[in-house]
C-alpha cells in the first residue's frame, strides 16, 4: 500500500538541490570556517554566500542572519535573547497560541529571571487582532507568530509589530510555517526578529537561523568561541547553512505558484471532508490560514484513534504539532480557541505540500471516511 505523506508542517524530505549542494562541505570541502588555511577560508565562504543568500530571501543584511540548529534554537535566542538584553523592563508578552519553543523561553525568562509574562489572548479563529489591551510601559518584548503551525492561522504581523514598536517594545516572529507559504520580507512585516527552520523548507533537520535586526543586542543563549558575531557559539554546520540557503531560496521562488495551487486542492479536500463527516469542525481560519493547512475536530471521536486508523489506510497526519503528538493534554493552541479539553482532543491536522496529488487527497477522504465509519462517527449521519 503506497503512504500517502500528509505531515508536511511537521517536517519535509530534503530537496535534491540542497543536498547536492550541501555534499562537498560534508566531504572534500569539510574544513571549519574559523581555521586559517585554505580548507577553513573555502568554507567561511560557503558559510558568507549561505548567510547572505538566506538575507536576500528575507530582505535583510548579511550580518544580521545568525545561523543556528533550527527553529526550537531561533525561537529562543530571539525570546530569552532580546528579553535578558533589554535596557528597557521586565514585562513579555506572547501569545497563547505560540510555538513550545516560544512558551517555554517566556516562562523561563518568569521563572529564572523574575520577568512578568502575558499571554495573549486570540480569537475563536486564532487570530489576535490587536496588541494595546495588554501592551505596558515596561514591555520589552512581544512575539507573535507569522502562521500558526496546528491551526495554519495567520496573524496581522506588520500591525502587530507597528503597536509594538510605537510602545518601545521589541518584535519577534516565528516564521517556521509560513517560510515557503507567505512573503518573509522583514521590513514590510517590520519585525526586530524572524525565525526559520530548514526542516520545514526542504533543508535537513537540526539547521535554522534567526534575523535580528542591526541595532538589536541581544544576550547569547549558547555560549564559547564566540561564532556568529558572539551571537551563537559553535562550530558552525556550514553544510546545514548551505542546505537552508538553497532550500530557502527555491521554497520563495516557488512560493506564489504554489500556494495558490495547493490551496485550491487544499479547499477541495475541505469540502470533502466536510461533505463525509458533517459533524466535523474545521478549525483555524477559514482564509487567513496557510494554504496547506486543514486541521479539523472530529467530534465523538479521539484524534489519536483517528490517527490509527487512518495509518492503517497508509495516511500519514497528525493531531495537532507533531511535538506534542504523544501528550495527554488536549492542544494549547485549540484550548486558546475556545474549545473544551474534550473536542480539543479530537483534532487531527492534514498539510500538504505541492507535491500532494488529487488523487491522494480522493484516496485520503475515502479511508478518513472508513476510520470514522470504523470507530462509530458517521453512524447517525449515514
Ligand atoms: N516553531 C514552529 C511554529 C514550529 O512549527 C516548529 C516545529 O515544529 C518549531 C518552531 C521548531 O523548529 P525545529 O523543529 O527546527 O526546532
Amino acid at each position: 500500500m503506497p503512504e500517502i505523506y500528509l505531515d508536511h508542517a511537521a517536517t519535509t524530505p530534503v530537496r535534491r538541490e540542497a543536498l547536492e549542494a550541501m555534499w562537498p562541505f560534508l566531504t572534500g570541502e569539510f574544513g571549519n570556517p574559523s581555521s586559517r588555511h585554505r580548507l577553513g577560508e573555502q568554507a567561511a565562504r560557503a558559510l558568507d554566500d549561505a548567510r547572505a543568500r538566506v538575507a536576500a530571501v528575507l530582505g535583510a543584511r548579511p550580518a544580521e542572519i545568525v545561523f543556528t540548529s533550527g527553529g526550537t534554537e531561533a525561537d529562543n535566542l530571539a525570546v530569552k535573547g532580546l528579553a535578558l538584553a533589554s535596557p528597557r523592563g521586565r514585562h513579555v508578552l506572547v501569545a497563547a497560541t505560540e510555538h513550545e519553543a516560544v512558551l517555554e523561553s517566556s516562562d523561563h525568562l518568569e521563572r529564572m529571571h523574575g520577568f512578568a509574562v502575558d499571554r495573549l489572548p486570540v480569537d475563536a479563529l486564532g487570530q489576535l487582532p490587536t496588541l494595546l489591551p495588554l501592551l505596558r510601559d515596561d514591555t520589552s518584548l512581544v512575539s507573535v507568530m507569522l502562521a500558526n503551525n496546528e491551526i495554519g492561522t495567520v496573524q496581522p504581523i506588520a500591525e502587530l509589530a507597528a503597536e509594538a514598536h510605537a510602545a518601545g517594545a521589541r518584535f519577534h516572529t516565528d516564521a517556521v510555517q509560513a517560510a515557503g507559504w507567505l512573503p518573509l520580507d522583514v521590513a514590510a512585516l517590520g519585525v526586530d526578529a524572524l525565525t526559520i527552520s530548514g526542516h520545514k523548507v526542504g533543508a535537513p533537520k537540526g539547521v535554522g537561523a534567526l534575523f535580528l535586526r542591526r541595532g538589536a543586542r541581544v544576550e547569547p543563549v549558547v555560549h564559547g568561541g564566540g561564532q556568529e558575531r558572539g551571537r551563537r557559539s559553535g562550530t558552525e554546520d556550514v553544510a546545514g547553512a548551505v542546505g537552508l540557503a538553497v532550500a530557502l531560496e527555491l521554497a520563495e521562488a516557488e512560493r506564489i505558484g504554489r500556494a495558490d495551487a495547493v490551496e485550491r486542492m487544499r479547499d477541495a479536500f475541505i469540502r470533502s471532508v466536510l461533505a463525509i463527516a458533517p459533524e466535523a469542525r474545521l478549525t483555524g481560519h477559514p482564509v487567513e490560514r496557510l494554504a496547506a493547512n486543514a486541521s479539523f475536530c472530529f467530534p465523538g471521536t479521539a484524534g489519536e484513534a483517528v490517527l490509527l486508523q487512518l495509518a492503517e489506510h497508509g495516511v500519514l497526519c497528525s493531531s495537532g504539532s507533531a511535538c506534542a503528538a504523544g501528550s495527554d493534554e488536549p492542544s494549547h493552541v485549540l484550548t486558546a480557541l475556545g474549545l473544551d479539553g474534550p473536542t480539543a482532543q479530537t483534532a487531527v491536522r492534514f498539510t500538504l505540500a505541492s507535491s500532494t496529488t488529487d488523487a491522494e487527497l480522493d484516496a485520503a477522504v475515502l479511508a478518513l471516511r472508513a476510520s470514522l465509519d470504523a470507530l462509530g462517527a458517521l453512524s447517525t449521519r449515514r
